[in-house]
């Protein structure tokens, strides 16, 4: 886990020389403190490489007899495609069938976002979320939903303004058994 804060400095350099490649001017006045309002963005935008699950859970796992399908719908998700640097946002959907140990409903958008500020393909953040709620509470099952709209898709390349990518991950008895499976997919749709 890289825990270094990136050097803003070096970044709002690099922003700097950008600029000039594209053929703008860093000195005109609107653009003169850009590079650093972007080395301050983007080091926002991916403070999730400086956290752990665990860290921004910080102990809220609590002990729990109920066996019920617990979720969590509606999480709104802003990250990063790591193919353009371009925002995916959407909504996020989280279940789980708790076996012994759940967390506080707070703390599950939290972990979202843990993962989802770091550059992504939203496939991979969608097993991710489920991994880490896996391994946080030893659920006997976990199904993450995830519909997000891409800008690398909406604003350049075959330009569909309309596409929404939806992707999921079951663990456990969402994957083996098909009735929790559909339960969960009918709470989130
Ligand atoms: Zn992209």
């Amino acid at each position: 886990m890289l825990k270094k804060e990136p050097n803003q400095e070096r970044i709002a350099s690099l922003v700097r020389e950008l600029l000039i490649e594209l053929g703008e001017d860093p000195n005109r006045e609107g653009l003169l403190k850009t590079p650093n309002r972007v080395a301050k963005a983007m080091t926002y935008l991916t403070q999730g490489y400086r956290q752990t699950p665990q860290e921004v859970l910080n102990g809220a796992v609590f002990e729990s007899t109920a066996n019920n399908m617990v979720i969590v719908r509606d999480i709104e998700i802003y990250s990063l495609c790591e193919h353009h640097l371009l925002p995916f946002y959407g909504r996020c959907h989280v279940g789980y069938i708790a076996n012994g140990k759940v967390v506080g409903l707070s703390k599950v958008a939290r972990i979202v976002d843990c993962f989802a500020r770091r550059l992504q393909i939203q496939e991979r953040l969608t097993e991710e979320i489920a991994h880490a709620i896996q391994e946080i509470t030893g659920a006997e099952g976990v199904g993450v939903v995830m519909n997000c709209a891409h800008l690398c898709m909406m604003m350049r390349g075959v330009e569909k303004q309309n596409a929404i990518t939806v992707t999921s991950s079951v663990l456990g008895s969402f994957r083996e058994d098909a009735g929790v499976r559909a339960e969960f997919m009918s709470l989130v749709r």
